[in-house]
């Protein structure tokens, strides 16, 4: 790899808007011009609502006749802001913020889909995406096909007439399955059934689905976006219509973004490049530590020529991302003793964050699941999730290090 460690820099046809590369988009965003009132850094636009000089301008500016700023549920110059900042990030048209990434694919899902309709999803999606689509959506009337995401054989085979959407997240989580996404792209096409990419793992930095022919992707931008475990936030990226389409239904629904995160967000994206390519250094000096030693069963990264779809990844990512898992031989009782032994590492269940974060997906993401449905998910009692963040990888090490050697 060249450039930043950890990055490769972009490819030809990744360039975002006048040829400008991902990590300058994430300092610059698109609007390299607009001066905010020749203030260096945006102002907040903490308001709720907007003035109206006259009964006319009102008038005009509800029906569409006139532009101008309504009320912060439909719109907000801060919201806008980062909005063009992610749009120009992901090489789509237009981006709408929402106040997290369930409000964005439940936004997008409920906007694109109606009640009849058939979705085709991957089986080793976020299980917040999971309760969603087997509550809340069936129970609108829309029924999911779940098909394994490294397979695109079964996407195409799950799609059926009245099919209206596939959704694919890559990599999986936790198991960092990778899925194929020009080739779930191809079975769509051949059927016309757009793609939703949840790029929540990847980052712009690394995979931009939408050069792959997806038609939208949504992010929690909760994770590495915002990147500091502060703002709850989201996000869905697509061409104007689509994006038009979402705001529409946020509006009635009503998951808005506040001005206030939108402006943490777009400060946090600043450093999303860097960021991630330390995230991805680290990751990969931690998994090719835990791959040798003796109390490790398994690890999957990847960054590791060992992962099954390592080639897919390197073609498919600029870098390998800072998440990776590992299975303890010991199981559940070693996990236990692990966790006790942290103590740099912190456990709780988020990702993408400064600080490196684990999470046991047996007692916390997958806890609903039986311990089948959790093997046949390739999750096991002893499987821990590392989201790296920045720190020294050799202290990170350390502390690994003495929690797995821990003999009391
Ligand atoms: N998508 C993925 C891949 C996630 O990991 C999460 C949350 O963990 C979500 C979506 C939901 O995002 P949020 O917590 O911002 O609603």
């Amino acid at each position: 790899m060249t450039g930043l460690d950890g990055v490769d820099p972009a490819r030809p046809g990744e360039s975002g808007p006048a040829d400008i590369r991902p990590d300058t988009l994430a300092v610059h965003g698109a609007d390299f011009h607009d001066t905010h009132d020749r203030a260096h850094v945006p102002p907040i636009h903490l308001t709720t609502v907007f003035q109206f000089e006259s009964v006319e301008d009102m008038a005009a500016t509800f029906r569409g006749e006139r532009p101008g700023w309504i009320y912060t549920r439909y719109g907000n110059p801060t919201l806008a802001l980062v909005e063009r900042h992610l749009a120009a990030l992901e090489g789509a048209e237009a981006a709408l913020a929402v106040s997290s990434g369930m409000a964005a694919i439940s936004t997008l899902i409920l906007s694109e889909l109606s009640a009849g309709d058939h979705l085709v999803a991957a089986a080793d999606l976020y299980g917040g995406t999971r309760n969603l689509l087997d509550g809340i959506v069936r129970r609108m009337g829309i029924t999911t096909s779940w098909a394994a995401a490294d397979d695109p054989a079964a996407f195409r085979n799950a799609i059926r007439p009245g099919t209206k959407a596939i959704f694919v997240e890559t990599p999986t989580n936790p198991t960092l399955r990778i899925a194929d996404l020009t080739a779930i792209v191809a079975a769509g096409r051949e059927t016309s059934v757009p793609v939703f990419v949840d790029n929540t793992f990847a980052t712009p930095i690394l995979q931009r689905p939408l050069d792959f022919g997806a038609t939208a992707v949504i992010h929690s931008a909760t994770k590495a976006l915002a990147g500091h475990d502060d703002v709850t936030a989201g996000v869905i990226v697509g061409t104007r219509a689509l994006v038009d389409r979402c705001r529409e239904t946020m509006k009635w629904l009503g998951g808005c973004l506040d001005p206030h995160a939108a402006w943490l967000l777009e400060r946090g994206i600043k450093t999303l490049g860097l960021r991630i390519a330390r995230q991805s250094q680290n990751a990969l000096v931690l998994a090719r530590w835990l791959e040798q030693h003796p109390a490790v069963r398994s690890v999957n990264y990847p960054g590791l020529a060992t992962h099954s779809a390592h080639d897919l990844a390197a073609r498919q990512m600029r870098g390998f991302g800072g998440i990776l898992a590992f299975d303890l031989a010991g199981g559940e009782p070693a996990v236990r003793h692990w966790a006790e032994g942290l103590s740099l590492i912190r456990l709780a269940p988020t990702l993408g964050g400064v600080e490196t974060i684990a999470l046991i997906p047996a007692v916390s993401s997958h806890i609903r699941l039986s311990s089948d449905e959790r093997l046949a998910a390739g999750i096991s009692d002893g499987t821990i999730r590392i989201s790296c963040g920045i720190e020294d990888p050799a202290d990170l090490i350390k502390d690994l290090d003495r929690a797995l050697g821990r003999h009391d």
